[in-house]
């Protein structure tokens, strides 16, 4: 065990070293942990709907009425009529004419695009895309190549040289970047893929439930239209409260992955807590628009103000806040004076962003009272100052 041993020592002197730190309560603004009670400003709870009185009753009431597993595969009798309804709803939310369900959203990437391409095709992936799009590409043994971060320009020309070289061309972007919070230049990217043909993949992990005026997601703010983009991928462990990943997408697209898509046939079927759970979070993001709306107001005032304490924080309007640091060990600095304070905020390193872009990543929920984010400013305005980053 020599080796490991070396490597972790590795990773500490670097900086890079991870590990494990539980709550003691549900993941809401106010947490336990085992250094006392904190702020926390990292979830991806980001309508608070995981503790929300109807949605912690559907999730009861599946359990009762289908029990706590679904004891095999969709399609060796792990289906049972809540998925189903819960597949419409998506679709509803996506307007499309299906979804499938998937065990995690890494798996429902992983399963999609190494179904949807293989060694004879093309996929086109935008540079920040999610590790889980990453390995999909891999597993699929299509050929990949990266276009520059957003610059559908790039995207454009890449599909201009390589349209005629495959048979099939996946491109694929998430909508909302998770580390830093922007979004896809997606009316510019549809273009594109129509131009040449190319499918087309968006990862809304987190748009779906935050973005456009229905919660749909990153599609709906650019009020494209969602026949526009063939495969809307998405997560119910963010805005929807449970876990699991979808795809909303036509019937036959969803046919043939049922079929092909080997992480949707080997693996159990969802539990019914969390299909009931993420049936009752659907059913709200419709009727409260106030979550949505308080968490839009958040994220736009709450840049403004960290900008103003003399960070360097890119414009945005989604609840993901990246406070670029740039080393590691001021990131980490930083993120342990917060916790000092009582903010809970991680560092971002390396490999998860590219070299020298090390930051703090405050996600907002649309439960953080004013009262929170003073207390947020406050922490950052002292930790800054103590450790000369503004
Ligand atoms: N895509 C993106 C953009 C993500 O941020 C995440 C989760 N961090 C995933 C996919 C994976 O989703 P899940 O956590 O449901 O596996």
């Amino acid at each position: 065990m020599e080796w490991i041993e070396q490597e972790l020592a590795l990773l500490r002197e670097r900086e890079l070293y991870r590990e494990i730190k539980p709550l003691y309560s549900a993941a809401q603004p106010h947490v336990q942990t085992a250094d006392g009670e904190k702020l926390l400003f990292c979830s991806n709870n980001y309508l608070g709907l995981t503790t929300e009185e109807k949605v912690v009753n559907a999730c009861q009431e599946a359990v009762r009425q289908y029990g706590t597993g679904t004891g095999g595969s969709r399609l060796l009798y792990g289906a049972n009529a809540l998925q189903g309804q819960l597949e419409q709803a998506l679709a509803e939310l996506k307007k499309q004419e299906n979804a499938l369900l998937f065990g995690t959203g890494y798996m429902a990437n992983i399963g999609i695009i190494s179904t949807m391409v293989g060694k004879e095709d093309l996929i086109i992936s935008d540079e920040l895309n999610h590790a889980s799009i990453i390995d999909g590409c891999r597993l699929s043994k299509a050929k990949v190549v990266i276009y520059k971060h957003n610059d559908y320009k790039h995207l454009e020309q890449l599909l201009k040289e390589n349209y005629k070289l495959y048979r099939r061309i996946l491109v694929v972007t998430d909508g909302v970047f998770s580390m830093d919070g922007d979004l896809a230049p997606l009316p510019e990217i549809v273009k594109s893929c129509q131009r040449y043909g190319a499918m087309l993949m968006v990862d809304d992990a987190h748009g779906t439930g935050v973005l456009g005026p229905d919660g749909s997601g990153t599609v709906a703010e650019y009020s494209l239209s969602p026949e526009e983009v063939l495969l809307h991928m998405g997560t119910l462990s963010k805005a929807l409260a449970a876990e699991g990943g979808f795809v909303a997408t036509r019937n036959i697209v969803k046919e043939y992955l049922i079929n092909k898509c080997r992480s949707f046939i080997f693996s159990t079927a969802l539990p019914p807590a969390v299909v009931g759970a993420a049936l009752q979070a659907v059913k709200l993001i419709k009727v409260e628009a106030w979550r949505r709306n308080r968490l839009r107001y958040l994220a736009i005032e709450v840049r403004a103000q960290i900008r103003k304490l003399g960070y360097d924080v890119p414009d945005g309007i989604t609840p993901i806040i990246p406070i670029i640091i740039g080393s590691s060990a001021k990131t980490m600095q930083l993120a342990r004076e917060l916790f000092k304070r009582g903010i809970i905020a991680p560092g971002v390193r390396p490999p998860t962003v590219p070299d020298g872009s090390s930051r703090l990543r405050v996600t907002l929920m649309a439960t953080h009272s004013d009262s929170d984010i003073e207390m947020l400013l406050q922490a950052l305005y002292e930790s800054g100052k103590q450790i000369g980053v503004i």
